[in-house]
This record gives structure tokens, sequence and C-alpha cells, in this order.
């Protein structure tokens, strides 16, 4: 089961975890068009192979170790997770929308420094 990013990522995006990542699921990276505009980054489900290493590597602890690990407040961006792909505008627009609608919906949370938010999530 893949791991997955939430939303500490938002507002910090420092890809420490692409940098780590020995498969480069990760995206987007620095080096592609869509990181500018991007919100948070995102995990590719199928190319996730679990090695865990970006977890310790986010400063803000935003990496879950699966679907079933990642809060309840969080699980609204499985599916951006899911369905993200490098390249791909209109993934990217979807996802995009559903990182839109979480922050819509979760104004406590992101009222929180992204350093503090994980230690919120519920
Ligand atoms: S668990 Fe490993 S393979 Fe999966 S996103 Fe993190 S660093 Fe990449
Ligand atoms: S290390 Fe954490 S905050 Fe930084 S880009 Fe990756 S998930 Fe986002």
């Amino acid at each position: 089961m893949p791991f997955v990013i939430t939303d500490p990522c938002i507002g910090t995006k420092d890809t420490a975890c692409v940098d780590v990542c020995p498969v480069d699921c990760i995206h987007p990276r620095k080096d592609e068009p869509e990181f500018e505009a991007a919100t948070m980054l995102y995990i590719h489900p199928e190319e996730c192979i679990d090695c865990g290493a970006c977890v310790p590597a986010c400063p803000v602890a935003a990496i879950y170790d699966s679907h079933d690990s990642t809060p309840a407040s969080q699980k609204g961006l499985i599916p951006a997770n899911d369905v993200y792909r490098a390249g791909d505008a209109d993934a990217v627009a979807r996802a995009e929308e559903m990182v839109r609608a979480h922050v819509e919906s979760h104004p406590d949370l992101m009222a929180i420094d992204p350093k503090e938010r994980a230690s919120a999530h519920g």
C-alpha cells in the first residue's frame, strides 16, 4: 500500500522527500513545469515501493505509510495522490482541485503552522 502526502506539505513543499526517494515517484520535482503552481507534492501509488525513506526526511511529518494510517481528516488527499500524474494537465488539475476542496473544508487545520499541523490531524 503506497505512502501518502498530506496537508503539512501545503506551505512547506521543500522537496526533501524527492531527494531521498529511490524510485522518483514523488512529483512535481523542482525541475518539472508544474512545480511552481503545485499546492503540494504527490506520491504515485503504483510506483512507490514502500521503502519509508521519505518519512524521516519530511520536516513537517506530512507523509503517512499507508491509506489505513492516514488520519480521517486527511483521507480526502489520498485520491489526490492517486490521480496526480506529472505531465498530464487534466490529472494535475484534478489533484489540485481535490487539494483546494480539502483546504476549504479544513480552515482549522490550515490556520495552524505547517510544522505543527500533523499533531492536529484527526
Ligand atoms: S516510501 Fe520510498 S518509494 Fe515510496 S514515496 Fe517514500 S521514498 Fe519514495
Ligand atoms: S518533505 Fe514533506 S513537506 Fe517537503 S515536499 Fe515532501 S511531503 Fe512536502
